[in-house]
């Protein structure tokens, strides 16, 4: 592990003598410092091996400070744990730098980017996640290309906000899901515009970017007892209803069919056993893109009955992570609800 502490007088005292902006990159694992081991398969490797694979960081208009996790991972085995610690990282260090840049595994990169929107609503600063489908010791990896803009978002400060760099293309954090499990464009924001790509140089889009601003609000819990139900026309709804009935569920994201259709009927023992849990649950659609829209059908008009929130447009990254932040952080039914319904990072 490479890490270089930083003090607040130093970071004063740099800015006043106009020094570069000061990126903090925490390394998480993933891909793109992955080595193959002797039985063939990628496993996670040190930053060190990252930091001397790509000396062309060190040409860049920024000072890198590095943290890494102790123990690099596949994102595999990344969930609220270490989202909670990525962020406690970027409170702990907000006012010592410019910005951040998260490398991290890409199968779940886009959960933690949500996550982290969430957590860190109206931060400021740049925090930007980004991998690689190939790590940076193999030929042809876009894990070099991937770092090197990453940092140079960050330095720029232009994007104020978490997001998600890949393939040449800013995506808003909270709006994006994992779409390509081999191409190296494997990201997209289905239902926003990417708030910036790379042509020759790095052009933003102002017009994707969110009207407002929000206010500051960071949050350091998430209650994890969260189920995800996708619907799907095999559903066994008998063993559905048991898991629901018989555990300590807080609230329930249901995947739902189209723009918000379901096979259940008032009577049926999944419904009977949702009504019965009292508990939030919020909808989105397992389509690629376009969302919810509940009471479109007869057939998804039991989701009004079981007083479902729409998710709208929502990524199902977003609508996990939102929802865990909002029964982590709110005592009333009520306080959940207006959380999960108003536009908290421009997730919707
Ligand atoms: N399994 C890897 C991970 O998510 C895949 C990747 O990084 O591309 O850590």
């Amino acid at each position: 592990m490479s890490y270089w502490k930083i003090t607040k007088n130093e970071i004063q005292r740099s800015r006043a003598m106009k020094l570069k902006p000061k990126i903090l990159v925490v390394y998480t694992g993933g891909t793109i410092g992955m080595i193959k081991s002797e039985s063939g398969t990628y496993v996670p490797f040190s930053v060190d091996g990252i930091l001397d694979y790509v000396p062309q960081i060190y040409n860049l208009d920024v000072d890198i400070i590095v943290e890494s996790f102790e123990k690099p991972m596949d994102s595999a085995f990344v969930g609220p744990e270490q989202w909670l610690r990525i962020s406690k990282i970027i409170t702990k260090n907000i006012d010592l730098v410019d910005g951040f840049v998260i490398l991290h595994g890409t199968d779940t990169m886009a959960y933690t980017s949500s996550a982290l929107s969430f957590l860190l609503r109206g931060i400021n600063k740049p925090v930007i996640l980004t991998g690689a489908q190939v790590p940076v010791y193999e030929e042809k990896s876009d894990g070099v290309d991937n770092f090197i803009n990453a940092l140079e978002i960050a330095r720029q400060g232009v994007v104020k906000e978490v997001a998600l760099w890949f393939c040449k293309t800013l995506f808003k954090g909270a709006c994006v899901t994992k779409s390509d499990s081999k191409s190296f464009s494997g990201f997209s924001s289905p239902n926003h515009e990417p708030l910036a790509r790379k042509e020759k140089e790095i052009k933003y889009n102002k017009s994707a970017f969110d009207k407002g601003t929000f206010d500051r609000v960071f949050f350091n819990i998430m209650d994890a007892e969260i189920l995800f139900l996708n619907f799907s026309p095999l559903i066994n709804k008998e063993i559905q209803a048991k898991l629901i009935r018989e555990n300590p569920i807080q609230g329930i994201v249901l995947s739902v069919f189209g723009s918000g259709t379901v096979p259940l009927i008032k009577k049926d023992l999944l419904a009977t056993a949702l009504r019965d849990k009292n508990i939030p649950i919020i909808a989105v659609s397992e389509c690629y893109r376009g969302g919810v829209e509940i009471g479109k059908y007869e057939a998804g008009s039991i989701l009004n009955d079981l007083n479902v929130i729409s998710g709208e447009n929502m990524t199902k990254e977003a609508a996990i992570t939102k929802l865990m932040v909002a029964i982590g952080n709110f005592k009333t039914d009520q306080d959940v609800r207006s959380y999960l319904i108003e536009n908290q990072v421009g997730e919707l």
